[in-house]
């Protein structure tokens, strides 16, 4: 019992103060706004019982604890309806916090007490705010704050605070500005550097270290994006798979570092083939996929036929001399509203078909076209120039 007492209090706290690196700026300012709202309201709710006992006990002017009255009972309502309908106010927030400042400021509490409660809104201005915006705000309160209480008689104040308490107030509300402002860089810094690690993580989780093009995680994460923007099954996606002919005999003739400047180069021959809208992934080791968006089978050969040329007429630069290397392709189109995966999976056959086909050839899908492909040069060493 003791346990599941303890495990939902920690859901409930952890519900408000979760600090999520997933969550967007909006997301992250709404979850700081919420905290704020609840820290307000407890804070509202204190204020009012506190000008309720002191109407009982006859402490403090009557017409102070009144206004403390009214004004809690409305911001207890108002954060009520804000934390209900999810819809809150900063700027009311913000209204509020000033007021209440200033109106303990000027009335001073019950001896001298306000000045407590000014303290205590200064952490919650640069916590609302940032360290920028809320920088700003309490510098001018501090300035405002600093007239009332060294020019007394000119703001015909109904309180006097001797000199020794106006200006350890001052003192105090400085440093208290000057720690408040650290924390909240600090924290800003913080939350910066753990989205920018988090930001250049996914970039090289998502990113294929050899060849720089999308692994299969950028894959899935680019499809989930598409999906989020609705594009799933609006436009005509065609999928090319293309795999390199008898790689292996570029590792086994010359050496691992040969081939991966082979893998390199042909990642850059694709790059330069598609449109920026467009993904080429690594698909595998010598294997590549060419997501086209918007494009009918028929632009779909057309463009894994360019590329098969392209690839076979170019002669890649090695340590070990120009090469020459040819690459297979099998090419299918998403129906719309279809799925991809089936798409690839019919792809990826047309590709097995190129090779059984004899290599260095464009299949579709759906073709009957029986014509063999050209038979790959095998011998590497001949096609060193
Ligand atoms: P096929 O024409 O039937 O596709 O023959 P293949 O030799 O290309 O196919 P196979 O699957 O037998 O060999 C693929 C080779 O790709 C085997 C593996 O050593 C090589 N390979 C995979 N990843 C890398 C890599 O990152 N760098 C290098 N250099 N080679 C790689
Ligand atoms: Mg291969
Ligand atoms: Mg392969």
């Amino acid at each position: 019992m003791e346990g599941t007492q303890k495990k939902s209090s920690q859901g409930w706290l952890d519900k408000i103060c979760r600090f999520s690196l997933d969550a967007n700026v909006e997301q992250d300012a709404h979850r700081q706004k919420v905290i704020i709202t609840i820290l307000m309201l407890t804070g509202s709710i204190v204020i009012t019982g506190l000008s309720l006992w002191d109407m009982f006990e006859g402490a403090g002017p009557y017409w102070g604890n009144l206004i403390t009255l009214a004004v809690g009972l409305l911001a207890i309502t108002s954060y009520i309806v804000m934390l209900i309908t999810s819809k809150i106010s900063l700027s009311m927030t913000l209204i509020l916090m000033v007021f209440l400042h200033f109106f303990w400021l000027i009335t001073s509490g019950v001896e001298l007490t306000g000045l407590f409660w000014c303290l205590v809104m200064l952490p919650l201005f640069f916590y609302l705010l940032g360290h920028k915006q809320g920088g700003v705000l309490v510098i001018v309160v501090f300035i405002v704050s600093a007239i009332v209480l060294l020019q007394p008689d000119f703001l015909l104040l109904p309180t006097h605070y001797s000199h020794h308490t106006s200006y350890r107030f001052l003192l105090a509300y400085l440093v208290l500005f000057w720690v408040s402002f650290l924390v909240e860089r600090v924290r800003f810094q913080m939350r910066y550097s753990l989205e920018e690690a988090r930001a250049n993580l996914n970039v090289q989780a998502r990113t294929d270290e050899l060849t720089g093009l999308a692994n299969r995680r950028g894959f899935k994460q680019y499809l989930g994006n598409a999906e989020k923007r609705g594009e799933k099954g609006t436009g005509s996606f065609s999928v090319i798979v293309g795999d390199l002919d008898h790689f292996k005999l570029i590792n086994d003739a010359y050496s691992h570092d040969v081939g991966d400047c082979v893998l390199r180069e042909i990642a850059r021959i694709l790059k330069t083939s598609v449109r920026a809208e467009d993904l080429i992934v690594r698909w595998g080791g010598e294997e590549f996929l060419l997501l086209l968006v918007d494009t009918d089978l028929v632009g779909a050969h057309v463009l894994a036929e360019k590329v098969r040329q392209k690839i076979a007429s170019t002669r890649i630069v090695t340590e070990e001399g120009k090469l020459a290397v040819t690459m297979s392709f099998g090419v299918d189109t998403q129906p719309a509203g279809g799925d991809l995966y089936t798409t690839l999976g019919a792809a990826d056959k047309a590709m097995y078909e190129a090779k059984r086909r004899g290599r260095n050839c464009v299949v579709t899908a759906e073709e009957n076209n029986n014509t063999d492909c050209t038979q790959t040069e095998l011998n590497y060493q001949a096609a060193v120039e």
